[in-house]
């Protein structure tokens, strides 16, 4: 999504984010340069679209799967600021991104070309229920050829028309995953755990074979391998700014488990790199200041 937050009275900055996008971008900072990280998702055929596509492979993501539509564009969402409190404006009913499955044989060879997969649950909550369907038939497939498909569910109440249809695709979006990376929070205010335990065992129970809780400064706990691993978040001086805190844990997580093939040693390195972006500002912070 297209971001604007305030740079000085009256005045917007503009900038490019949203929870897979930033996955995506800490995946690239972690990983060697002998892996490709592609995003794919949908754009329309506007200028905003052309410079998304340009500031994509400036940092280095690939844009093959990213399908252009015509007379569509990106979506929007802006960061207000007052008496030192956040609120989002979102723009984005229309947006281009919403038709990302809408092309199931682009979707396919998109996914069919990578090694790993990953999606959130946001993604889900912004299709179709048809497109939706196509995108977990898809990311099932990957599952059982034996690919690392990962899962974030990110749960947005305000995306869902109710919490029937958001518990069931979420549900749904883990079963076609091997690995889930939920937040403990909105897991036990949303789908009522009453432990870490109870988050591990209601997504093993659908099916996911590794399972990793994060709970902010709390630290990390991992079903993993089939063993069980807590990793204590890294102490962080002053926490400037926690958006894509989650959503760069993802990335770097998955980046080093997939050189390392070391999931308490990925969750200790990923744990280091979100307490770097959670001391910056922004979604995106510069791999200079990552410490990778
Ligand atoms: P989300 O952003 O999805 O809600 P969390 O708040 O659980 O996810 O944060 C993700 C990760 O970011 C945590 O597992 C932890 O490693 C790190 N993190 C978040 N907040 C802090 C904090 N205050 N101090 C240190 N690390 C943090």
């Amino acid at each position: 999504m297209v971001e604007l937050s305030q740079a000085a009275a009256g005045l917007l900055r503009k900038g490019f984010a949203g929870d897979t996008l930033n996955t995506a971008w800490y995946a690239r900072a972690c990983l060697p340069g002998d892996w490709s990280v592609d995003y794919c998702t949908a754009l329309g055929d506007d200028a905003m679209s052309d410079e998304m596509v340009a500031f994509f492979n400036e940092a280095g993501i690939g844009t093959t799967s990213i399908r252009r539509i015509k007379g569509k564009a990106p979506g929007l969402y802006m960061i207000s600021l007052k008496d030192g409190e956040r609120s989002f404006s979102y723009w984005r009913d229309n947006s281009a991104a919403r038709q990302l499955a809408a092309d199931a044989d682009f979707l396919r060879q998109a996914i069919e070309g990578a090694d790993v997969v990953y999606f959130s649950g946001i993604t889900l909550a912004i299709l179709s229920r048809d497109d939706a369907d196509t995108l977990l038939s898809e990311a099932r497939r990957a599952k059982a050829s034996g690919k690392l498909v990962a899962f974030d569910p990110n749960i947005r109440p305000r995306l869902w028309s109710g919490y029937d249809e958001m518990h069931a695709t979420i549900s749904e979006g883990a079963r076609a995953a091997s690995l889930v990376l939920p937040s403990f929070e909105d897991e036990a205010l949303h789908f009522g755990d009453v432990s870490i335990e109870a988050t591990i065992h209601r997504y093993r129970a659908l099916g996911v074979r590794d399972v990793v809780v994060k709970n902010g400064a709390d630290g990390i706990t991992l079903d993993f391998d089939g063993e069980e691993t807590f990793v204590p978040a890294e102490r962080v001086e002053q926490v400037v700014d926690t958006t894509s805190a989650g959503d760069s844990f993802n990335g770097a997580f998955i980046a080093h488990y997939l050189e390392a093939k070391d999931a308490p040693a990925s969750a200790r390195f990923a744990a280091k790199v979100a307490a770097r972006v959670v001391s910056e500002h922004g979604a995106l912070v510069a791999k200079d200041k990552l410490g990778v």
